[in-house]
């Protein structure tokens, strides 16, 4: 499965953060999880418009689409030459699909700063440059094998270019990702050498009250770590939001003068950083939320709720969220032409209601 690691330094609040994803995914109730393991947080992902398709189906239940989390447990200085978690840290890192870094920005006098203060841009160094050494490392000890592969034909010469320039960006002190792009690096071209730095980052600024009014603030920070994304949230207050019912929390955002958790907006920045959609399906039984990569065709999206359904597609039934809602039900959406028939190259879009129609 996708899923986004988190990382940090000790005591920036990941641990309270996790807690609360942990605890959404536990309220997700009659979500079928395979498993709970400790270190993985499913999150549901927020999307107004499956209540809305579920009472026009008369739905039983509704099963959203997840992001998943898994904490990353202990990157300090030095973790990528073996210190604290170090090897261990660094293998888990590496399943991860994108990297969500929680860095501290609330000043509680009573929490201790590893490093003696609390400053945001001194953290996101730190841990970039962890990231970024571990790489060079990689690097370094595979490029005997790739030169020799080279001269021996068995790679492509091209590739080890890319490797090189690789090489020099992280020797500049920046990330594939940050800075690949404009070093001329196509970063799926490094897909073999699981590198870090080429995952898309995200990151969490762990604030208190006063810091999620201070757009001043968040602006420069956000300017700091563009083109990721920045969220701003409050581990406390989301830890708290997650104790409640859904109704409950949803009056004490509202009371706090939000529209939406930290949690959630999370989830959607998550998703999106991960090149993820949805298409959605809906009947008497169940409205759900199926999760596809941008850019999927019809028969690919069928084959995320069934391999049968990919191998034996015939077609899609389309019917797009809005004109599914205007219409108030399938065969009023039919009878005002709304409905589509989609075939084999089909690409989907979010939000399309459909049913596929294959042979087994
Ligand atoms: P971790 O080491 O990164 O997992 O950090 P923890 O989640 O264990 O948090 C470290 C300490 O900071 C704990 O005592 C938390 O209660 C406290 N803490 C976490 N988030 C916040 C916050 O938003 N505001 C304040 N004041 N304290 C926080």
């Amino acid at each position: 499965a996708l899923t986004i690691g988190i990382v940090g330094l000790p005591n920036v609040g990941k641990s309270t953060m996790f807690n609360a994803l942990t605890r959404a995914q536990v309220l997700a109730a009659n979500y079928p999880f395979a498993t709970i393991e400790p270190n993985v947080g499913v999150v549901p992902l927020p999307d107004s418009r499956l209540k809305v398709l579920a009472s026009i189906f008369g739905s039983e239940r509704i099963l959203p689409a997840t992001v998943s989390f898994v904490d990353i447990a202990g990157i300090v200085k030095g973790a990528s030459e073996g210190e604290g978690l170090g090897n261990k840290f660094l293998a888990n890192i590496r399943e991860a699909e994108a990297i969500c870094q929680v860095t501290r920005v609330f000043s509680d006098p009573d929490v201790i700063h590893v490093d003696g203060k609390v400053d945001p841009a001194s953290d996101i160094e730190t841990i970039a440059t962890e990231l970024i050494l571990a790489d060079m490392q990689t690097i370094e000890n595979q490029l005997p094998r790739l030169e020799k592969e080279s001269r021996a034909k068995k790679i492509e010469a091209s590739f080890l270019d890319v490797v090189k320039a690789a090489q020099k960006v992280l020797e500049s002190g920046e990330t594939l990702y940050s800075a690949g792009k404009a070093a001329g690096i196509d970063i799926e071209e490094l897909a073999p050498l699981q590198l870090m730095t080429t995952k898309p980052f995200i990151y969490v600024f762990n604030t208190d009250e006063e810091g999620l009014e201070n757009t001043a603030m968040q602006e420069e920070l956000s300017a700091l770590v563009a083109p990721a994304e920045a969220i701003f949230l409050d581990a406390q207050f989301e830890s708290e939001l997650a104790e409640l019912t859904e109704e409950e929390a949803a009056e004490m955002l509202e009371d706090a003068g939000y529209t939406e958790s930290g949690l959630d907006k999370l989830a959607r920045v998550g998703f999106d950083t991960l090149g993820l959609q949805t298409y959605l399906t809906a009947g008497p039984k169940e409205t759900r939320a199926w999760t596809i990569p941008k850019g999927a065709t019809a028969p690919q999206a069928a084959g995320v709720i069934h391999t049968d359904f990919q191998r034996g597609f015939i077609k899609a039934e389309v019917i797009g969220f809005d004109d599914l809602v205007e219409a108030g039900s399938t065969a009023a959406a039919k009878a005002a032409g709304k409905a589509r028939i989609e075939g084999k190259e089909y690409v989907m879009r979010d939000g399309d209601v459909v049913e596929f129609r294959f042979n087994v």
